[in-house]
């Protein structure tokens, strides 16, 4: 039987510099974790390359190409043949790996790369050496060196050849860990779950907080949110999920304030919780899945309303995006069928009718004066309580 491996290649742009050996450790240790799960694997690099070899025939490739593909850091992955560096080996290998994947293909070409200097034939003698023993055995199959449907790669390593006849993309953008700490505000939405996922592809490590207010909202809705911190956490690692009640600020709201202000007021207190859980916990920004004009809450004049409630970045990545593309970011990541499901937010219960869309800060802070902000926000941090989100890949 041939042996395969994964070939998992980051990208060299992120990567100069002093930064480079912290990275890829982080990679590495990435890969390791989620290699736990799925056998027994040696895991080694070099050349810009995670290489991930089973080391029995117990070994899930499939569930570790899967895993590996949601790697942050990783540009593309390639599933390979590992063959001994001579051309008879690469030769009688090709013939046998390659015909499968050109099934039901009309063209291809053969892409050699020689990492290997003192290897003897040259990527071009290498390409069409193995391209020829490739159309002896499929026959039915052309060569198009323009736009073929297939591209067979042929790679002289510094361990070894490989041959791969399908290139994978990797999740892309920089390895968890990478960009520091920040703490997502994470509803039971399909918004924020994105908005996490985006920080947590540009390095970003996630705490998540998430407000409830029993018992008008139920314990399933809770149970939703860390549902979908469960899934996140395939990509972005554990989550610490910071459960906050706010029952008794919504109830002190209703009672004292403008109903107008409802939503306003109750969103300056999460960002002010938040952002004490968030320098308690060491994470140096706010994450939101608010999107400009989305509803009453997120036009400009009330994300600045929002905004003045705190000292740290909020970091907003779905503001310029349709619910459309959110929607499409939320199917590939698996979270849009948990978020559909109907269960009530603390910002659906006690909604203005009315709410501000142009709100004026000033008049804002006469309503929040009408209550003792500090006390409540010490009283509603008081009823926190953690869970630890372990990932599951
Ligand atoms: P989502 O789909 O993420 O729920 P949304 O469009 O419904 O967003 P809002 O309900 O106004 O918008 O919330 C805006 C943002 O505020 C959310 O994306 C989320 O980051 C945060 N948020 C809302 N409700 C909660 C909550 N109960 N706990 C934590 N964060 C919340
Ligand atoms: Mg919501």
């Amino acid at each position: 039987m041939t042996k395969e491996i994964l070939l998992c290649k980051y990208g060299e742009i992120v990567l100069k510099g002093a930064n480079r050996k912290s990275f890829e450790d982080m990679l590495s240790r990435e890969m390791k974790k989620r290699a736990a799960c799925y056998g027994n694997f040696d895991i080694y690099r070099a050349q810009s390359t995670i290489y991930i070899e089973p080391m029995d025939n117990e070994a899930d490739m499939d569930g570790m190409f899967e895993a590996a593909s949601k790697v942050f850091g990783i540009v593309a992955i390639a599933r390979a043949a590992v063959c001994e560096k001579n051309m008879e080996d690469i030769a009688r290998t090709a013939r046998k790996y390659v015909p499968p994947f050109l099934e039901g293909k009309k063209t291809f070409k053969v892409e050699a790369k020689r990492s290997d200097k003192a290897f003897a034939l040259d990527s071009m003698q290498i390409s069409r050496e193995i391209g020829g023993e490739i159309l002896e055995v499929c026959p039915s199959i052309r060569v198009d060196v323009h736009h073929p449907d297939v591209i067979v790669k042929v790679e002289i390593r510094e361990f070894g050849a490989y041959i791969s006849a399908g290139q994978f993309k990797g999740a892309g953008g920089m390895p968890v860990g990478s960009n520091g700490k920040g703490l997502l505000l994470l509803s039971g939405g399909i918004d924020s779950p994105v908005a996490g996922y985006m920080m947590a592809k540009r390095g970003v490590r996630l705490d998540a907080v998430h407000f409830e207010s029993f018992p008008y909202t139920s314990e399933r809705a809770r149970e939703k949110v860390l549902e979908l911190a469960q899934i996140v956490a395939e990509y972005s690692g554990d989550i610490f999920v910071h459960v906050v009640s706010l029952t008794h600020i919504q109830e002190e709201l209703v009672k004292a304030c403008e109903e107008d202000y409802f939503t306003l007021l109750l969103r300056r207190y999460m960002m002010t919780i938040a952002e004490r859980i968030a320098r308690e916990k060491g994470c140096m920004a706010l994450i939101t899945g608010e999107s400009l004009g989305q509803v009453a809450s997120q036009t400009m004049q009330a994300l600045g309303v929002t905004d003045a409630a705190v000292n740290l970045p909020v970091f907003r990545p779905c503001i310029g995006m349709d619910k459309e593309e959110i929607v499409t970011i939320a199917r590939k990541i698996g979270t849009f069928e948990t978020s559909i499901q109907p269960y009530e937010d603390c910002c659906t219960v006690f909604t203005p009718r009315h709410p501000r869309t142009k709100p004026e800060l000033a008049k804002v802070l006469a309503q929040e004066n009408k209550l003792d902000f500090a006390a409540l926000v010490e009283e509603a941090l008081g009823t926190t309580y953690t869970v630890h989100i372990k990932a599951e890949y």
